[in-house]
């Protein structure tokens, strides 16, 4: 499973492997199962389904890495329609961007300027942006792009991930700002200097973690968001929140489309805030090797379309 886990992250990262696959019939079929679609308006019809169960959602352009400014300035423009859409269609929905689909790699400086367009654009129409988190090379500058954008606006949130050894001191060091935390358990490859290679030892960080959060958010000091599918997790999560006495307001849990969809209606059902993360876009053969590496077995699924 470790070796599986670490081979697709490795294709994940392949030009020349997404250029021979990306285009076949039978991947493309596969990866449906997690992808409404590769447009918008695929997107934002899913966003509509699933807010008529109570659902809201968190849309996402699949794309990373981008080479030049222009390309970063229209993944921007991009996400400003999609944020003027969201309010005309009036749908419970935020977004989530990569900073390196924003340029990180090309213009720091310009990839902090589109965040800060994105974050003025999502308070104007009562939306949030949430920031991932990528490679542990970039969380510092992550961080950093974060504070900045916090500095305008509380409608932006950052996503920090157990695996690495040094969330703890991240978490603690963002407190101070009364921040939206997506805390995940991280989906890269990393070396184990950096990150537990254990899957039990990140669970068992994950877990702190939460209870951290949960502790800053029952005072009003931090919006939580749990993004798993780890159903135990969950659970543990809930009943800590309610003996801590965080409301069910006071935190949510996300989850990627296609992935426990049953779950997500009971939590609502339950009067939990549940809200799913949509993705589309063209760009998806990274991404959609992580997914396969989070769950080696999905590869069987992949199998099973070929034939
Ligand atoms: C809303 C959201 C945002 C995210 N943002 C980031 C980010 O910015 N940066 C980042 O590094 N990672 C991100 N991730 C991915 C995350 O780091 C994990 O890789 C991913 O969520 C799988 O871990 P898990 O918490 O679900 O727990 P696991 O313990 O891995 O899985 C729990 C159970 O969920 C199910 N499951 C998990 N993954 C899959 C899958 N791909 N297919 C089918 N079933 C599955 C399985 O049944 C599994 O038993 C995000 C995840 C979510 C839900």
């Amino acid at each position: 499973m470790f070796l599986a886990r670490r081979l697709l992250l490795h294709a994940s990262r392949s030009a020349w492997l997404a250029r021979q696959l990306a285009d076949r019939p039978f991947l493309r079929r596969a990866v449906r199962r997690f992808l409404p679609g590769e447009d918008l308006g695929a997107a934002l019809g899913a966003a509509s389904d699933l807010a008529a169960l109570g659902i809201g959602s968190v849309l996402t352009q699949l794309g990373e890495q981008v080479r030049s400014r222009a390309e970063a300035a229209a993944v921007r423009d991009h996400y400003l329609q999609v944020l003027d859409e969201v309010r005309r269609r009036r749908l419970p929905a935020e977004v989530s961007v990569k900073l390196t689909h924003l340029g990180l790699d090309v213009d720091r400086a310009a990839c902090q300027e589109h965040l800060t367009a994105l974050v003025t654009r999502a308070s104007a129409t009562g939306s949030t942006v949430w920031v991932d988190m990528e490679e542990s090379r970039y969380v510092d500058v992550t961080l950093e792009l974060f504070r900045r954008a916090r500095s305008v606006s509380p409608q932006v949130g950052v996503c920090l991930q157990a695996y690495l050894r040094r969330t703890p001191d991240d978490l603690e060091a963002l407190l101070a700002l009364s921040p939206a935390i997506r805390l995940v358990k991280g989906a890269y490859n990393e070396p184990a200097s950096v990150a537990f290679p254990r899957k039990r030892d990140v669970d068992d960080a994950y877990a702190r973690l939460a209870d951290r959060l949960l502790a800053q958010a029952a005072q009003g000091h931090a919006r939580p968001v749990f993004g798993t599918h780890d159903l135990r997790q969950i659970a543990a999560i809930r009943s800590r929140a309610q003996r801590r006495g965080t409301p069910a307001s006071g935190y949510e849990v996300h989850m990627l489309y296609g992935i426990a969809a049953a779950a997500q209606r009971t939590l609502v059902q339950e009067g939990a805030r549940v809200r799913v993360l949509i993705s589309y876009g063209t760009h998806w053969f990274p991404w959609y090797m992580r997914r396969l590496a989070e769950r080696p077995a999905n590869v069987w699924f992949v199998v099973k379309n070929l034939l």
